[in-house]
């Protein structure tokens, strides 16, 4: 982030417009919008705008010469289609300390001009550090498409009530809550829904809004844990429902695989906790871990307990809801991909196919003794997929094991290193050569693939483009 979005107070004293044709006239629509008082000089002398209301053209103050602008009083200015005029205007500005923004123009700027999504009290700025309005634009399309068009007047509604709430729920946290389930709820429904009025009466007709806000016996807050699958790492892979969780969580404990793209999507203020192995250094433990989730939500925070992948799909979830059962606390679940579905899905490895793969195995084999206990004689079955989780180090063990038990040593595998990331590496070959593939791919996590589908991959189409083309040959003829 190179520049700080901040809201200036558009009131609080005239704003300098220079400039001429349509992006000074773009300009004014938006300083108008924001009701301000625009102190204008047209550089080409044409002061004509069409459109306007007169209420908001009369806080147009027209300055006729550009030599004798004041910037007494001025709280910031503004140049667009100002060409040289708009640049000593901007230098003069800058030297009196003044905010400066000339359009498309970075270098006499001190700041820049987001896309705004305008919904009355809410009002989204989205920038691109000046580099790409295109791409502010289309982000701001994105989230127009996004915000329930009254959400202005739920912001309204909550801010005439704000203070009559905030003196009657002393406690933040709980006050937060009163909020959330005000705009979550009902009455927050019925604003969206445009009854307001109906909204006012139903605030009016809570007598105990501290009970409204779920407070319980105890007079703390009601904590929760929920298991929060990360994906396998894209953020873009997190589900709604994930999103959600994250950006109404007090603290987040999370796994040594979750990036800080994902952490990043969590609340602001929420606190974040490591407790995963890092290379190198053993993790906290099962139990410590699951003390902390325990704790958290006995002192009333929502805790989100975030894991890469799934938290069901070796991801050890099962322990930790049972340990929070058995406490008392409430939790609940919220699935994520795994990565075996994401590495499958960015490979374009089909893990079932019709009449050639008709069963999927997910298994886990972490060190060459784990491999030694696996039935590898159960995994023969050519229609079957394979997939090993943790399975680089034991990559030997894998393949000796299904080797021997009878699998071809011509059977397509893959080994899929940091799936779905900008630095991943998919590396395809045969199970014989199981062992060195998985030297090729630079560390990990890794997922092994093993079964005929691999053929049908998008690494091995690159890696094998002459048995295409004969495939393709194959089928003219
Ligand atoms: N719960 C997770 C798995 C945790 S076990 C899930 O559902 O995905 C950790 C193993 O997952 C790693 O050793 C690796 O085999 C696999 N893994 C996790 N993220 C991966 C990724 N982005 N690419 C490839 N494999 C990954």
């Amino acid at each position: 982030m190179k520049f700080l979005p901040i809201f200036l107070d558009s009131r609080a004293g005239p704003i300098l417009l220079v400039g001429a044709g349509d992006p000074v006239r773009a300009r004014l629509r938006l300083l108008l919008a924001a009701e301000a008082q625009v102190r204008w000089h047209a550089t080409d002398g044409d002061f004509a705008v069409a459109g306007l209301d007169p209420a908001a053209a009369s806080r147009i103050e027209r300055v006729d010469d550009p030599a004798t602008i004041g910037l007494n009083e001025i709280i910031a200015v503004f140049c667009a289609g100002a060409g040289e005029i708009g640049i000593a205007v901007a230098a003069r500005a800058r030297a009196a300390g003044l905010p400066v923004n000339v359009m498309d123009d970075p270098a006499h700027s001190s700041f820049i001009v987001p896309a705004v999504v305008d919904r009355g009290e809410v009002v989204v700025a989205v920038g691109t550090g000046g580099a790409s309005p295109v791409v502010a634009r289309r982000v701001r399309e994105r989230i127009e498409a996004l915000l329930p068009a009254r959400i202005g007047d739920l912001a309204a509604l909550i801010g005439r009530w704000r203070k009559s709430v905030h003196d009657r729920i002393a406690h933040a946290p709980l006050r937060r809550r009163f909020w959330e389930r005000v705009v979550d709820g009902p009455i927050g429904a019925a604003v969206l829904a445009g009854r307001s009025n109906e909204a006012d009466d139903a605030l009016t007709a809570i007598a105990d809004p501290s009970a409204y806000a779920g407070e319980q016996a105890s007079r703390q807050a009601e904590g929760r844990v929920t298991l929060v699958g990360a994906g396998p790492g894209d953020p873009d892979l997190l589900t709604v429902k994930a999103l959600r969780a994250l950006q109404d969580a007090d603290i987040v404990f999370y796994d040594e695989l979750v990036s800080p793209e994902i952490l990043d999507r969590a609340r602001r203020d929420a606190a974040r906790v490591p407790v995963g192995r890092r290379v190198g250094k053993p993790g906290i433990g099962q139990d410590a871990i699951n003390r902390l989730l325990i704790d958290a939500a006995k002192s009333g925070q929502r805790a989100v307990r975030l894991k890469g992948g799934d938290p069901f799909i070796f991801g050890r979830g099962g322990e930790e809801v049972e340990a929070l059962r058995e406490a008392g606390v409430a939790c609940s679940v919220v699935p994520g991909i795994t990565a075996a579905l994401g590495a499958a899905a960015e490979s374009e490895v089909p893990l079932t196919f019709r009449h050639e793969a008709l069963r999927v195995t997910f298994l886990t084999a972490h060190k060459a003794r784990d491999a030694e206990g696996v039935d590898w004689s159960a995994l023969t079955d050519r229609k079957m997929t394979v997939v090993v989780y943790m399975g680089i180090t034991a990559a030997d063990a894998i393949c000796s094991g299904l080797l021997a038990a009878g699998r071809s040593p011509e059977t397509p595998v893959g080994v899929f290193a940091r799936a779905t990331c900008p630095n991943a590496k998919a590396v395809v070959g045969t199970l014989d050569r199981l062992p060195a593939l998985v030297r090729r791919i630079d560390g990990g996590p890794a997922i092994l693939v093993i079964g005929d589908v691999v053929s049908r991959s998008a690494p091995w189409r690159d890696s094998n483009p002459n048995l295409l083309s004969q495939t393709f040959q194959m089928a003219a003829e």
